[in-house]
């Protein structure tokens, strides 16, 4: 499928032919973990990745590969691996360019669990974070060192109102010879493309948006193709002879897909956190409607923020599609189609009223959960913002005094009537 059709067509249509064994349209579900060799000399060509196909859903299932394809072309990369969530997304990722000893430069904007996942997880691997404010442009080069090998930012942060300046980092990761990851869950590629604003990798949880009806986890590594892993020694797994693939050098061997074959070849092999295809095909499914929903959740999110920011109980709204927001203007820069269906707001009355708008509210479902069609309620503090110091908290923009909310694609003024009734209780003596 050609990149040069719109996002509307690419998003129904990449990746994806009619089955060439039965004509079905969609895609099918290849519920099979093994695949027939043609011949011994067919098998021993596969595993010396001469040909590309499949020998074991570990590490390539047809469906999952369709989705895989849809992505990456949505976000206009070389290619993109599938795994099973977006953790594990976010590990695959890293896992060929950290070793131990070295270490990650990372936003302090993010979502919770990646912030646990970096501040501690990943220190039994021998690697370490070190968290910046990306709004000071010094700081990150500053923290950038010999054995920095990755720069890590959200484009729209979780918990909302935040949008990196992507383009301004990318230029400070593009001096330094550091890759820049982008988890792009937030924005999705139909607001924002970080491989245009020079990203080398974009991650996702395509639990959220991309599958956007709460059904199935998922995540997945966008490789921009553009990385030149040969131009310093710092990248050994992808410069340097593969003892574990009999000497294949993957830069030099598959060029810009040098990466995607290693997250497949390495990475999926040997750490297993593979997406199934019944997953893939749940996701599948909500890709097709993508742009149509972010449409409906921006103008959602758009009229409750308006709303919200207007009402008296209210002390405060963070989203970035509002006039009020100091990051008003990146995000028509970074996300022209609309700042996202996240944001948080702050309510009179402070931790006991969050508690209680939580509990009074009856469309929007009170869950661990964004970027589904339902809206949805939570109190970062008191749970994904749960393992961090109140410092991180604060500065994550998820402070114990702030509600997140996820806009769905319900009737706006349903919503809003919603949270016009759930107020009047939270503030009630
Ligand atoms: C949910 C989320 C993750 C983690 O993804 P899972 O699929 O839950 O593992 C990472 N980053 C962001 C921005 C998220 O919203």
């Amino acid at each position: 499928m050609s990149a040069t059709y719109g996002f509307d067509t690419l998003q129904i249509h990449a990746g994806a032919k009619p089955d060439p064994a039965t004509g079905a349209r969609q895609t099918p579900i290849y519920q099979s973990t093994a695949y027939v060799f043609k011949d011994a000399d067919h098998a021993a060509r596969l595993f010396n990745l001469q040909e590309v196909g499949y020998i074991y859903s570990r590490l390539t299932n047809p469906t999952v590969a369709v989705l895989a394809e849809r992505i990456a072309t949505l976000e206009g990369g070389a290619g993109a691996v599938c795994c099973s969530s977006g953790h594990a997304a976010q590990i695959m990722a890293l896992f060929p360019l950290m070793g131990p000893g070295r270490n990650l430069v990372a936003s302090t904007r993010l979502y919770g669990g990646t912030v646990t996942q970096f501040s501690q997880t990943i220190k039994r691997f021998g690697w370490s974070a070190k968290f910046v404010d990306f709004d000071d442009l010094n700081a990150v080069k500053a923290a950038i060192d010999d054995d920095t090998r990755a720069v890590f930012c959200e484009s729209i942060a979780n918990p909302g109102g935040y949008v990196t300046d992507i383009p301004a980092i990318a230029r400070i990761t593009d001096d330094a010879g550091v890759p820049l990851i982008v988890d792009n869950t937030s924005a999705t590629p139909y607001l924002c493309r970080p491989i245009e604003m020079g990203a080398t990798l974009v991650v996702h949880s395509t639990t959220k948006y991309l599958t956007g009806n709460g059904t199935v986890t998922g995540g997945c590594v966008v490789d921009s193709g553009k990385f030149d892993w040969l131009k310093s020694d710092k990248f050994p797994s992808l410069s340097a002879p593969e003892p574990a693939y009999h000497g294949l050098v993957f830069a030099e061997a598959l060029g810009p897909m040098a990466f995607t074959f290693h997250s497949i070849a390495i990475g999926l092999r040997d750490l297993g956190m593979t997406m199934n295809p019944q997953g893939a095909h749940y996701t599948l499914m909500g890709i097709e409607t993508l742009s149509l929903r972010m449409q409906r959740h921006v103008e959602n999110a758009t009229r409750v923020a308006k709303w919200l920011e207007k009402d008296p109980r209210i002390e405060a709204v963070t989203y970035a599609g509002l006039e009020s927001s100091p990051y008003y203007k990146r995000a028509k820069a970074i996300c022209p189609k609309g700042a996202g269906g996240l944001f948080t707001i702050a309510v009179k009355g402070g931790y006991d009223a969050c508690v209680r708008l939580v509990d009074s509210l009856e469309i929007f479902s009170h869950v661990a959960n964004l970027g589904d069609t339902r809206s949805l309620v939570i109190h970062p503090a008191s749970t994904t913002h749960r393992q961090l110091t109140p410092e991180q908290q604060k500065t994550a923009g998820a402070s114990a005094t702030v509600v997140r909310l996820s806009i769905g694609i319900e009737d706006a003024d349903d919503l809003i009537a919603d949270l016009d009734q759930a107020l009047t209780k939270a503030l009630a003596k």
